[in-house]
C-alpha cells in the first residue's frame, strides 16, 4: 500500500528496545536490541523518499538511504540489503556504532518537524536480517592481476580491501595485532558492537578473496618498500589508525592502577578479561574506578568498569555536558546503568599508597572561558577548589596519536607536524603507490568517515593500478 506523504508524517519514530539498565550494568550483553521487523517496517515508511535526499550527501560512503528504506517499506528484504551492500561493506557495525544524529539523520527532512528517519536503526536491522536469512552472493570479477597490501584491518583498511577485491584486484592486507577489525575488536565493547559482528563481516571480506595476514607489523616485519620491491605488490594502502595513547602528564602516572583508555579496552574487549579466569589476561579489579576524559572511548572506558563491579565509576570531563563529544546515546546509557560524572573538572595528581598503588586523583575545578579552536568554551583553572576522588584504577582517555612506527620506517612518507601521512586529493602519499586514509590521515575521527576513506582511496587506487603500465 502506497501511503501519502501526510500519512508518512504522522507515523511516530520507532523506539529501540534496550536490555534493562539495571541489569546490563553487570553483564557484556548489546544494550541494544535491535527493531522487529514489523517496527523495522513502520519506520520505513517514515522515510519521504525525497527526491535529491540530502541524507544521501550525509553519509560518507553515500548509501542510497530513500532506496534501502523504500524496499524495506515495500517489505523486499533481499532488496533493500543489495542496496546497502552495494554502498557499505560493513552495514552491521556502522548500523551500530555511526554517529547518525550529526550525519544522515540530521539531514533528514523530517528533523524539525518532527524527529528524523532512524536510518541507524534500520540499517542495522537490514544487515542482522541479511547475515541471519540469506547466504553471501559471492561475484568474483575477472582478476586483475594486480597485487595491492593494505596496512591494518579497521574500518579504512576493511573497506578499501573489499571495494578494490570487487574490482578484481588481489589484496591482502597485514594487521599487527592477532585478530583482525581494529578498534572495532579492540576498542569498541561488546555491549555496543558483539564481536560476532564484526567476524561476519569480515568473513564477508575473505569470500570476496580478501587476505588477512595478522601478526605481521608492517615497520618491523616488512617495511613499505620491502611490501613493493620484495613482496612485489603494485601498490599499498596505509590504514594503520592512530592508536597511540596521549598522557596528561601529571605526577602519579606511573603508580601501578593507572590505564590508558586503549589498553584497558584492549585488555577486555580483545583479550577478554571480562571472562577471567577463563580467559588469561585480567585487568586490575577495583571497587572504584576514574575515567578522565568526554569521548566515545572514555564512555566505553568507564562503562566497562561499571560492568567489572566498579561503584562508583566515575567519568571527569574538563568542560560541561554540552562539549561532550562522545554520541548523546552513550552520555545517556551510561547515566542510567549507574555512571557518576564530574564536569568542568580535571585532574592535577595522582595520589598513591606506599607500595605504590593508585589510592586517589586529585582534581581542580574549571570555568567556561572563550571559545577555543575547537570552538568550544575554553576550560579555566579554579585556584583554591581542589579536591580528592577516591579510587583504585585511573583510567586516561583523552585522546590518541599517529604511532610514528611505520613512518620513522619510511622516511620518504611526508607527514605533518602531528605525525599524521599527508596524502593528495587522491589520497596518494608522497610515495608514488603508496597511498593512505582513515584515522592515520585524519588524527582520531569515525568510523564511518575511515570507510569513506577506504571507499575513495580503492577508486583511486583501481585507476592507478589500471594505468600503471
Ligand atoms: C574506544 C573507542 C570507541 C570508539 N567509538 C566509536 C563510535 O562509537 N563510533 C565511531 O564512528 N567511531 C568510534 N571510534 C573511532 C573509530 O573507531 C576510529 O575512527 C576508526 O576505527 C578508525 O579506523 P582506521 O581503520 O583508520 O583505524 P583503526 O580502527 O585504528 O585500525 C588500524 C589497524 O591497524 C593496525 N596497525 C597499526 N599499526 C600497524 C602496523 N605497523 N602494521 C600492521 N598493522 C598495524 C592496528 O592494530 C589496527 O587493527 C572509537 C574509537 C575508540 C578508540
Amino acid at each position: 500500500m502506497t501511503l501519502k506523504a501526510s500519512e508518512r508524517m504522522k507515523i511516530p519514530r520507532q523506539h529501540m528496545p534496550e536490555q534493562d539498565p539495571g541489569q546490563r550494568a553487570t553483564n557484556f550483553g548489546e544494550v541494544n536490541f535491535g527493531l522487529a521487523c514489523e517496527a523495522a517496517r513502520t519506520e520505513a515508511d517514515r522515510c519521504l523518499g525525497c527526491k535529491g535526499a540530502k541524507c544521501i550527501g550525509g553519509c560518507p560512503v553515500g548509501v542510497d538511504i530513500p532506496g534501502f528504506l523504500g524496499a524495506l517499506s515495500e517489505g523486499n528484504l533481499d532488496k533493500a540489503a543489495d542496496i546497502l551492500f552495494d554502498a557499505n561493506v560493513l552495514p552491521g557495525i556502522t548500523g551500530r556504532v555511526c554517529p547518525q544524529e550529526t550525519q544522515c539523520e540530521a539531514l533528514c527532512i523530517r528533523t524539525g518537524k518532527s524527529e528524523p528517519v532512524a536510518v541507524g536503526y534500520l540499517e542495522r536491522f537490514v544487515a542482522d536480517w541479511a547475515r541471519e536469512h540469506r547466504t553471501t552472493k559471492v561475484q568474483h570479477p575477472p582478476a586483475t592481476g594486480k597485487r595491492v597490501a593494505v596496512v591494518g584491518s579497521g574500518p579504512a583498511g576493511l573497506t578499501c580491501a573489499g571495494e578494490l577485491a570487487k574490482k578484481g584486484h588481489q589484496v591482502t592486507i597485514y594487521e599487527a595485532l592477532h585478530k583482525p577489525g581494529g578498534v572495532l575488536v579492540y576498542g569498541i565493547p561488546e555491549f555496543r558492537l558483539p564481536k560476532k559482528i564484526v567476524d561476519s563481516e569480515v568473513e564477508k571480506l575473505k569470500q570476496l578473496g580478501v587476505r588477512i595476514e595478522c601478526n605481521i607489523i608492517i615497520g618491523q616485519t616488512y617495511t613499505i618498500s620491502d611490501l613493493l620491491n620484495e613482496q612485489g605488490f603494485d601498490a599499498v594502502f596505509i590504514a594503520n589508525g592512530a592508536g597511540l595513547p596521549v598522557f596528561l602528564g601529571i605526577p602519579g602516572e606511573n603508580l601501578k592502577g593507572v590505564y590508558s583508555a586503549n589498553e584497558y579496552l584492549t585488555r577486555v574487549n580483545l583479550m577478554g578479561a571480562y571472562r577471567f579466569p577463563e580467559s588469561p589476561t585480567p585487568v586490575i579489579d577495583a571497587p572504584q574506578v576514574v575515567v578522565v576524559g568526554g569521548g566515545n572511548t572514555a564512555m566505553d572506558a568507564v562503562r566497562t568498569a561499571r560492568r567489572l563491579g566498579a561503584s562508583p565509576a566515575t567519568l571527569i570531563y574538563r568542560r560541561s555536558r554540552q562539549e561532550m563529544p562522545a554520541r548523546v546515546e552513550e552520555v545517556k546509557h551510561a547515566e542510567e546503568e549507574g555512571v557518576t560524572y564530574h564536569f568542568l573538572v580535571n585532574p592535577v595528581e595522582i595520589l598513591g599508597t606506599d607500595d605504590g598503588w593508585v589510592r586517589a586523583v586529585r582534581c581542580q575545578n574549571r570555568e567556561l572561558g572563550e571559545p577555543d579552536d575547537s570552538g568550544r568554551r575554553r576550560p579555566i583553572a579554579v585556584p583554591g577548589s581542589e579536591f580528592e576522588v577516591p579510587c583504585q584504577v585511573f583510567i586516561e582517555a583523552i585522546g590518541t596519536r599517529a604511532n610514528p612506527l611505520l613512518t620513522q620506517t619510511t622516511p620518504e612518507l611526508k607527514v605533518n607536524k602531528w605525525g599524521y601521512i599527508e596524502v593528495d586529493d587522491k589520497n596518494m602519499t608522497s610515495v608514488p603507490g603508496v597511498f593512505a586514509g582513515g584515522d592515520i590521515v585524519r588524527g582520531a575521527a569515525t568510523v564511518i568517515l575511515a570507510m569513506g576513506d577506504g571507499k575513495k582511496t580503492a577508486a583511486a587506487m583501481h585507476d592507478y593500478l589500471l594505468n600503471q603500465d
